[in-house]
């Protein structure tokens, strides 16, 4: 079979384009913590896991995938709901690592179940349910916010730190520009509440990101204890 240069060039860049559509459900991912004293700290206020009050560090929050124009898909597939038995042998690190505040107290499952179900079947491309959860414990293992700040001295104190100084912090010693979330204290203070990070399609590696999410912390904002 012969073809003329224009239905070449044409197919190729058919079956670029093709490749293009299947890969590109979503740009990059956001790995979000929360610190649970400012999640506890609020108007909700909060339930300790059943299995203990978490560790005096960030959690989990998520990892969500984003499109560059700061919008993002949600809930992709219903046909692939949360399943427990896929990751029972990461139930004792996630319990850990990524507890629940939410009340009432529960195990996780409930908002695990959540994250998976709203966020990572938006990536299940990429990550299967094992990969997904797996993937995103591997970066909390890779980057210890809680440790950075503090060699920076800003410590979980009740005390207020400059936002500045805390993205300068976290940018020096993670290499990646942050986005903080703050939420307001029961006294309307703003403080220190979600750490965003930007990370590559493959869940593997940080980088810039490439949109920010919207919303607003004080000039100096409080690192409530817990
Ligand atoms: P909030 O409205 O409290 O900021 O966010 C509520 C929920 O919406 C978040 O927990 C998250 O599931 C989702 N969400 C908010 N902002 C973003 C975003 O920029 N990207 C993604 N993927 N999800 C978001
Ligand atoms: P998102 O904000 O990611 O859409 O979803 C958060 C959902 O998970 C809410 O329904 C919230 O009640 C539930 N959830 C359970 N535990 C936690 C927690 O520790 N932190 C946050 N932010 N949400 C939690």
């Amino acid at each position: 079979m012969k073809f003329d240069s224009f239905t070449l060039i044409s197919l190729i860049v058919l079956a670029n384009l093709s490749v293009l559509c299947v890969s590109q459900d979503f740009d990059f991912f956001y790995f979000v913590q929360q610190w649970p004293g400012s999640y506890c700290d609020s108007k909700q206020s909060c339930c300790y896991p059943t299995t203990g009050k978490p560790a005096a560090d960030f959690g989990i929050h998520g990892l969500w995938p984003n499109y560059k124009d700061g919008s993002y898909p949600s809930n992709c597939d219903p046909n692939n709901p949360f399943d427990q038995s896929e990751i029972s042998d990461l139930t004792s690190s996630m319990q850990k690592n990524w507890p629940t505040l939410a009340c009432p107290s529960g195990s996780g499952l409930k908002f695990w179940e959540h994250e998976w179900e709203k966020h990572g079947t938006c990536s299940e491309s990429v990550l299967d349910q094992h990969a997904y959860f797996q993937t995103t414990l591997n970066l909390k293992r890779k980057v210890n916010v809680l440790q950075v700040l503090k060699s920076a001295g800003i410590q979980p104190n009740g005390e207020f730190y400059s936002l500045a100084n805390i993205r300068e912090a976290i940018q020096n010693g993670v290499g990646y520009s942050p986005w903080i979330e703050c939420n307001v204290d029961t006294s309307g203070n703003s403080q220190l509440y979600q750490v965003y990070l930007c990370v590559d399609t493959s869940g593997s590696n940080l980088i810039e990101c490439p949109v920010f999410p919207n919303g607003k912390c004080g000039s100096h904002i409080e690192f409530p204890t817990f």
